[in-house]
């Protein structure tokens, strides 16, 4: 997708602090970061959002879940985490790929606000 900043990312067109990569996915580390440890984990496919999502992503949907709590355990998140994804406008998203927020190393407040 031209002019998509996530996927200029996932195709290295853009700097970005890389802590993950396969074939499929890439996991960096969000540019303002809302807690001492914030990853953005994302598809290298360009889905606008997960009310876009089909049932050929059920794998990579998968995978990325796998792929969260393998980064949780690689940052030492232990006492638990945040995992959110903002979906179109009612539901906060400012970047219309789709992302996996992965938030830790610091207590959260419930519900978020
Ligand atoms: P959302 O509001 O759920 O769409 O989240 C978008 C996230 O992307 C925000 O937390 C931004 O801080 C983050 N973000 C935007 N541009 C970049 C970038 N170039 N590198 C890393 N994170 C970014
Ligand atoms: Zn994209």
């Amino acid at each position: 997708m031209l002019d998509c900043i996530f996927c200029k990312i996932a195709n290295k067109e853009i700097d970005s602090q890389i802590v993950f990569e396969d074939d499929k996915m890439v996991a960096f580390k969000d540019l303002s970061p809302q807690a001492p440890v914030h990853l953005l984990i994302i598809p290298k496919k360009h889905i606008q959002s997960l009310a876009d999502v089909s049932e050929d992503d059920v794998k990579l949907l998968g995978e990325m879940l796998i792929r969260v709590k393998k980064l949780a355990e690689e940052f030492e998140l232990e006492n638990g985490y945040r995992t959110v994804i903002n979906t179109r406008g009612d539901g906060g998203q400012t970047v219309d790929h789709l992302h996996i927020h992965l938030l830790g190393k610091r207590k959260m407040q419930c519900p978020p606000g």
